[in-house]
């Protein structure tokens, strides 16, 4: 009976030990998938379209952004608005391609990284590296983590920590904020 016994807490520890195996090596699999997809970012990049550098920075006066800028575009990305949710048609953009910064062209995240959180704002669980800024904000009085365009400085939106796994990122981005750039045509 003791020997019965042992060897069930034998088995039931190997097993244990071969699920949490499992699990680690699926989640380490997903984190190497997600580091495919910021590494390989421009797979995804149309032909013809010629992508600045996120350092190649772009300063233009008040005057300047509201000519280069449609007011909506001007109230999120120059004064930190924020889009009536469910408004932006690219909360329905499915194709694959590249989401381009609307003040600058700068690539910011690809079709593959983007999910449907049900929040009514284009959603993103990681980014193509090195192309925003962030800082706390309070606008809410809880804080919150405020996102922008690091080569115009262009307000995006915020980041939370709810997205799916493995990254549990979501990029919350007001759609007028982002051009869409399609793979194909
Ligand atoms: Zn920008």
């Amino acid at each position: 009976m003791e020997r019965r016994g042992f060897l069930q807490a034998l088995a039931l520890t190997a097993l244990g030990s071969s699920l949490a195996r499992t699990v680690q090596a699926a989640a380490a699999g997903t984190m190497k998938n997600i580091e495919a997809l910021q590494k390989n970012w421009r797979a995804l990049l149309a032909a013809n379209f010629r992508a600045p550098a996120p350092g190649e920075a772009l300063k233009l006066s008040k005057d300047e952004w509201r000519k280069r800028l449609d007011p909506a575009q001007y109230k999120v990305l120059r004064e930190e608005g924020t889009e009536r949710a469910g408004t932006s048609p690219l909360n329905a953009e499915k194709r694959p391609g590249v989401f381009v910064c609307a003040g600058c062209d700068l690539p910011l995240f690809t079709s593959d990284m983007k999910y449907e959180s049900g929040t009514g704002w284009p959603s993103f669980f990681t980014t193509i590296p090195s192309v925003f800024g962030t800082k706390k904000d309070f606008l809410l009085i809880l804080p919150r983590t405020e996102y922008h365009c690091i080569r115009c400085g262009g307000h995006h939106g915020h980041v939370f920590d709810d997205g799916p796994p493995p990254t549990r990122q979501r990029w919350c981005n007001n759609g007028v904020a982002l051009k869409f750039i399609p793979k194909q045509g």
